[in-house]
């Protein structure tokens, strides 16, 4: 089989660039190992009439312009602002923690100037190493021991089973403090989630007379049957390059999906539990597109260590791990014409419009070079 361009991964990585390409006048086939396309934001709708993510809840948002025109060239984005709430001490507060969740954990009300000075103080009494260098102590040096051990370090324990400690600060750095009332997730400029969902936002990126797919179909399996003046590869980093300097670790989900005789099973789209339960966190899927159903589906997420890798683990053995792989990928990127991009060939904990951004500027780059 000839093509001008060959796309391992048909997930939102590879479908921008199958489309990117596709523009610019290139016979792009994708070929894809699961028998969907967009990947891990793969979305349908349930028999109760619930749009669910089959893959765990993802929600669009972004301060990039670019991507958000880019993103909405192919469908409907229906405006959304992302809240969460976290199970700690027997009840629910607002996630990431604020002036209300503050008030509510030491029991009385907090002007923001009061909230300020309670983290300061908080954070006075508490032991961290300076500068932070990991997880732990880039949280505990803005919130203090007491709100670190109600709200991320079981959690965190949990979602990646190591301490907080061999966990990079990046991640930390995805979760804002604030003394406001503002409860949203995100304050992304952008934000929303596809009003006909994801699998045909991604059907719609796809829908050009250049691009063809191959669902189901393992690459390494039939590679040597396929010749490609380009290749993008979207996969996991060390599979390309047959483990040889050891397995990188993924993290995995196991997501229990239940359906509810009853309206509103919670009220919010997703509570955290930080502490009880094996399950991280719970989300009801009809608040994204507030589908009106009088029953509702939710999503149990228990982490796992095998399973669709979901998840870069960002350990420093992984992360010393990844720059060898990554090195070699970016050698072959200048001799083979082969490029390594995504959440998965990069080892990166990209968001969704992060992917898209990287996409973008790695395809501008191949084709002005
Ligand atoms: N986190 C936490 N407590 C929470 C939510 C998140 O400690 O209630 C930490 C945890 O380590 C998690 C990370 O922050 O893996 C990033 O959270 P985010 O919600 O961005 O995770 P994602 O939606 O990508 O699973």
């Amino acid at each position: 089989m000839k093509t001008d361009v060959l796309i391992i991964g048909a997930g939102l990585s590879g479908s921008t660039a199958g489309r990117l390409l596709a523009e610019k006048g290139h016979k792009v086939l994708i070929v894809e190992r699961l028998k969907h396309i967009a990947g891990h934001c793969y979305d349908y709708r349930d028999e109760y009439g619930i749009t669910v993510h089959k893959y765990g809840p993802h929600i669009f948002h972004t301060n990039n312009e670019k991507v958000w025109k880019f993103i909405n060239n192919f469908g409907v984005f229906h405006y959304y602002q992302h809240r969460v709430l976290s199970y700690a001490e027997g009840g629910v507060v607002p996630f990431p923690i604020n002036r209300t969740t503050l008030s509510k954990i030491f029991g009385r009300p907090f002007s923001s100037a009061e909230a300020e000075e309670k983290l300061r103080e908080e954070i006075v009494n508490s032991n961290f190493n300076s500068p932070p260098e990991n997880f732990k102590d880039t949280i505990i040096s803005q919130v203090g021991e007491r709100l670190y051990n109600l709200f991320y370090k079981n959690y965190t324990l949990k979602q990646w089973n190591t301490e907080p400690e061999n966990i990079a600060a990046d991640v930390a750095k995805r979760i804002p403090i604030r003394t406001n009332d503002d409860d949203r997730y995100f304050t992304d400029k952008y934000q929303g989630v596809p009003q006909h969902g994801y699998t045909k936002l991604v059907e719609s990126i796809l829908n050009h007379d250049n691009i063809s797919i191959l669902l189901g179909e393992d690459y390494f399996k039939i590679k040597k049957d396929i010749n490609a003046d380009m290749v993008i590869y979207t996969g996991e980093l060390d599979k390309y390059f047959n483990y040889k300097y050891g397995d990188l670790q993924y993290r995995s989900l196991d997501l229990k999906m239940i359906n509810y005789e009853k309206e509103y099973f919670q009220n919010a789209a997703v509570v955290n539990y930080p502490n009880d339960y094996d399950w991280t966190r719970i989300t009801e899927f009809k608040y994204f597109l507030d589908e009106k159903s009088e029953r509702t589906t939710v999503c149990f997420e228990y982490p796992r260590a095998k399973g669709e890798p979901y998840y870069v683990v960002m350990t420093k053995e992984n992360l010393k791990k990844r720059r060898l792989y990554l090195d070699e990928a970016r050698k072959l990127e200048k001799t083979e014409n082969i490029y390594f991009i995504g959440r998965l060939a990069e080892y990166k904990y990209y968001n969704m419009d992060q992917v898209i951004e990287a996409v973008t500027d790695k395809i501008d780059t191949i084709e002005s070079g």
